[in-house]
């Protein structure tokens, strides 16, 4: 049994994908994955969260506009920071650490399950401080996890089963209605991830019985509009065409 499949690993997965923005829950898992021989990972996540510490003091922003109204900025996007604060040198000495760490432990997460090694098409495997990037697609990640995927439809619905675990009822299966409170929950599999973002270069709705799965919802926080589907209903979908709200 490797440390990934460890009833303790899956047990402190589990509680990072219930309570993804507590990062004390995320440190735990550091902790243990350097008590039971993967210091290298442990570190990358300790890494990661450290710096979300470090806020550059001159960083530039763009106002965001809401796509109907359209008048008033709803939200700013961070356009990139200066690269000369003290705070910014920090974050760029532990980015060059996440980088190095990242590289190392990147075949690691990859090789977690034959899901994630199919992902590597050819040779070109790279990482930066919060991404892998293989020909078959790109890998985020926010605090240690993978919280970003930009892959095709069909290798993220082939893989989603085991990528992304709800604790209030099973997913994937047509008979289970996720509106029913009380349906069992499947085990946490150990590659799931709090995964927050897909991105699918292909329409998922070419896909046989995908086609109504995906409809246009407007995250209340920002008053966007994203792709939402019930199936997944923690993750917002980019489907590359503009998910438009009837009103
Ligand atoms: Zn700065």
């Amino acid at each position: 049994m490797t440390a990934y499949e460890h009833p303790e690993w899956l047990a402190l997965l589990r509680s990072i994908i219930e309570v993804p923005e507590d990062d004390t829950r995320r440190l735990a898992a550091a902790d243990w994955l350097r008590e039971h021989d993967q210091p290298d990972h442990g570190e990358f996540i300790e890494t990661q969260i450290e710096l979300t510490k470090y806020r550059c003091t001159k960083p530039k922003y763009r106002e965001l506009y809401r796509h109907d109204t359209g008048d008033m900025p709803v939200d700013l996007v961070y356009e990139g920071y200066c690269g000369k604060c003290h705070q910014c040198n920090t974050a760029n000495e532990l980015r060059v650490r996440s980088r190095d760490l990242l590289t190392k432990v990147a075949l690691t997460f990859l090789d977690l399950s034959r899901d994630f090694t199919s992902l590597i098409v050819g040779q070109s495997i790279r990482a930066g401080h919060d991404e892998i990037w293989c020909d078959g697609g790109t890998l985020r990640f926010s605090r240690g996890f993978l919280s970003e995927l930009e892959v095709t439809s069909e290798w993220f619905l082939a893989n989603a089963e085991r990528l992304v675990w709800h604790s209030k009822y099973t997913l994937h299966r047509a008979e289970d209605d996720p509106s029913k409170p009380g349906s069992v929950p499947r085990p946490c599999p150990p590659t799931a991830q709090p995964i927050t973002k897909v991105k699918l270069t292909n329409d998922p709705r070419d896909i046989e019985g995908w086609e109504d799965e995906f409809r246009p919802a407007v995250r209340a926080e920002t008053g966007l509009a994203v792709w939402k589907c019930d199936r997944f209903p923690g993750i917002d979908f980019d489907l590359q065409t503009e998910p438009h709200i009837e009103d």
